[in-house]
């Protein structure tokens, strides 16, 4: 999604600006560390930071399966062991109320009771109307079959940004797009007259910012011949030394620190919630905002693909923050409210749907409740 929080202030975006009017928009959607998509997806949907919910990054390595979790091998991305929370459709579920999801990651995994009854397995070429079509399809069941509760997912303001830079004519055409989609998605509900009965929540997972290929930082020039695994090079990396070289590479790394930050695992600091996690490596690279780093092939790719645009960087950046909109009969009207965050939206649903909230979520409900007309 990547749809920052600032994208509404560009005069292109007259259906949210509808449903601003006649709900709650938030100044920006703060996300979790990393803030990336599918740790943020998650988190949005069970209440959790990434270290307890287990998607700690988009790549995450598994030393004890000696399996690895990546957002573009579907036989992984639907395997419910990765899961660790539980996804605000299975509350929904065992609460007795009905769950879609035209899309949303951790929504199709392999497990019945762990997913949406009714969901789709993702497809990025999936066409954008015919995803609303699909949930007015649902909705439209006869009343025992209907869903209470849908998602859905868009991805162009994520695509685009990466590819030019959160300050291209092709982000702003995106934005277009995208809000085009929120005034069908209206139009399909009034005319199955749902529209005022049906609570709408349009946020993101994070934010971008710009970046260019002389912010790069070259791991593999510092490290030298030290052997390392790792995963996720970029705007941060987890990286697993060879027995007995930790604190070699942690000294090269520390020497060299510019423009990043490295940690051992046990000192990276408590707010990032990020690694206390079994699939935590020993040490990680963060970079600043707007820096990369990697090694020279992560870095010849990133000169090749000329990107402009990324995510990914410190979860109190405002570059990386989210926008939250939301109408419908439980939100006031016409209000405005400061920074929320995106881990408090599961217990938001929960006071929505009027169910108890599971225990252990990070997310905390009165932090977000007073968008609700009955506070
Ligand atoms: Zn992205």
């Amino acid at each position: 999604m990547a749809f920052r929080h600032d994208y509404m202030d560009r005069g292109l975006t007259p259906n949210l600006w509808k449903v601003a009017a006649n709900g709650v928009k938030a100044l920006s959607l703060m996300p979790v560390y990393p803030s990336k998509t599918f740790p943020n997806h998650t988190s949005i949907i069970t209440g959790m930071y990434p270290e307890n919910h287990g998607i700690i990054a988009n790549t995450i390595y598994d030393p004890y399966f000696d399996e690895t979790f990546k957002i573009s091998d579907p036989v992984q991305v639907r395997n419910p062991r990765w899961y660790k929370g539980e996804a605000f459709w299975e509350t929904a579920q065992r609460n007795g109320i009905t769950a879609a999801s035209f899309f949303w990651p951790g929504s199709e995994v392999t497990l019945d009771y762990r997913r949406p009854k009714y969901f789709k397995d993702y497809d990025h070429n999936y066409p954008y109307k015919p995803r609303v079509d699909g949930l007015i399809e649902w909705l439209s069941l006869p009343q025992k079959d209907r869903p209470r509760f849908l998602t859905i997912y868009f991805d162009a303001t994520d695509s685009y940004g990466h590819r030019y830079g959160p300050n291209s004519d092709s982000v702003n055409h995106a934005i277009s797009v995208l809000d085009g989609m929120a005034g069908y998605l209206m139009d399909k509900l009034k005319e199955i007259n749902l529209l005022d009965s049906t609570n709408l929540i349009f946020v993101s997972d994070h934010g971008m910012t710009e970046v260019s290929s002389d912010k790069y930082v070259n791991l593999e020039e510092i490290l030298g011949d030290e052997k390392v695994d790792y995963w996720n090079w970029s705007t941060f990396c987890l990286i697993q030394p060879e027995k007995g070289r930790v604190e070699a590479v942690y000294n090269k790394l520390k020497a060299n620190e510019e423009h990043y930050k490295v940690y051992r695992k046990s000192e990276v600091p408590d707010f990032y919630r990020f690694s206390n996690n079994p699939f935590f490596s020993e040490l990680i690279v963060i970079t600043d905002l707007g820096w990369e780093a990697g090694d020279s092939k992560a870095q010849k790719g990133f000169i090749s693909w000329k990107a402009k645009g990324n995510h990914g960087y410190e979860k109190d950046a405002l570059d990386m923050h989210g926008y939250f909109v939301a109408m419908g009969p439980s939100f006031r009207k016409n209000y405005k409210t400061g920074t929320l965050r995106n881990i408090d939206i599961y217990p938001l649903l929960c006071e929505i749907f009027d169910i108890p909230v599971r225990n252990g979520i990070d997310g905390n409900g009165e932090r977000i409740r007073f968008i609700l007309k009955k506070y």
